[in-house]
């Protein structure tokens, strides 16, 4: 009889054992996604050229490319391509998180605190900024950062790091979002520096009044530092974390015709890209990808030179393109981003790694 039951026993300690061990290799317990909003294959290629060392996305060793255009528009803006991303529903331009017809639409973010994942966000622009805004608002207009800003306040994400306090705390139709977000638990905190990673709970980071200054103009390394604080911060929950960092302004190098922007800023991003993939390699059950929303300049590279790390850039428009952009992807479910694809596959993908 003795026997018997220890048998069971052991019988059942090897099923919980391989019920621990044996996973689904492509399945994530984490997912880190990082946005170069309007960084096309020449924008890294300009910052490969100019740079002395090997960038962090050069490390990564899938890739894939996927399609941007907007439900109504060959060419997208923020707003529709960063909803695709989020939500894996292609929308119209100016839309923040509704569909064609004006939806609501669940989010990765969303459906990430579904499951009890903590969830944050970066971003060097304001976080009512359009790409960020993707990720937890619902509005008809990428532009109503006050409503943006509004809509914060009815998701949980656990941290959220990037200038637009304005739209916060100064509105125009005064009410004080920062004391609301304190009645929601949340630390509000002015810059990066001041967030305390021993700290427990929600953290709102207000890095500027509206957005970041350039990285050339004193925004030091805010976004870099921004992901290790974070990443440490949602680490700290067992069942995982979601959380999506965008470098913002390599699109505004782009709008204004200067490449010393674009570089700037595509090198910029590559540090927190460093971050993220430095964490999910001693990590081992996080996947990280990095992509971009669109192209923005119509970028090309006339000239260069490797050995004097000199490039002749041309920019053919000051708006967005077409072309489709680089996706790159390292860890748990990284073969998944092969080939090419919608925008909104890779929403898919990232479910699909988290197994919802
Ligand atoms: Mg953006
Ligand atoms: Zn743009």
């Amino acid at each position: 009889m003795k026997k018997v039951s220890y048998l069971i026993l052991s019988i059942s300690i090897l099923f919980v054992s391989c019920d621990f061990i044996v996973k689904d290799k492509n399945q994530a317990k984490n997912v880190i996604l990082l946005i170069g909003d309007g960084m096309g294959v020449t924008q890294i290629y300009a910052a490969i050229s100019i740079s002395e060392n090997t960038l962090n996305i050069e490390k990564f060793k899938h890739v894939g490319f996927h399609k941007t255009y907007s439900s109504n528009n060959y060419i997208t803006d923020s707003g529709a391509s960063g909803t695709a991303l989020a939500t894996g529903v292609k929308t119209n331009n100016k839309s923040i998180g509704i569909d064609s017809v004006g939806n609501s639409l669940n989010s990765i973010l969303l459906y990430a605190e579904e499951n009890q994942l903590a969830t944050g966000l970066i971003s060097t622009s304001a976080v009512t900024h359009a790409t960020p805004a993707s990720f937890i608002a619902h509005e008809s207009s990428r532009y109503d950062y006050e409503n943006i800003a509004k809509d914060f306040l009815d998701v949980d994400i656990d941290i959220f790091i990037g200038g637009g306090k304005k739209h916060f705390a100064n509105r125009e139709d005064h009410l004080n979002l920062v004391d609301s977000l304190k009645k929601n638990d949340y630390h509000v905190i002015d810059g990066i520096n001041n967030l305390d990673e021993k700290m427990k709970g929600k953290f709102a980071v207000f890095t500027a009044e509206e957005h970041n200054p350039k990285v050339s103009e004193g925004r030091g390394d805010m976004l870099a530092i921004s992901t290790e604080k974070a990443i440490n911060i949602l680490d700290k929950k067992d069942k995982g974390f979601f959380l999506m960092i965008e470098g913002s302004q390599i699109d505004w190098g782009g709008h204004d015709l200067d490449i010393d922007y674009v570089v700037s800023e595509t090198l910029d991003f590559d540090k927190a890209v460093g971050k993220a993939h430095e964490f999910a390699i001693e990590d081992g059950e996080t996947l990280v990808i990095v992509t971009a929303d669109h192209e923005t300049g119509g970028l090309t590279l006339l000239d260069g030179n490797l050995l004097k790390n000199e490039i002749t850039a041309n920019f053919s428009t000051d708006n967005h393109t077409a072309v489709m952009v680089p996706v790159f992807a390292f860890g748990p479910g990284a073969e998944n981003f092969g080939g090419i694809y919608e925008n909104t596959d890779v929403f898919e993908k990232m479910m699909k790694a988290f197994g919802f």
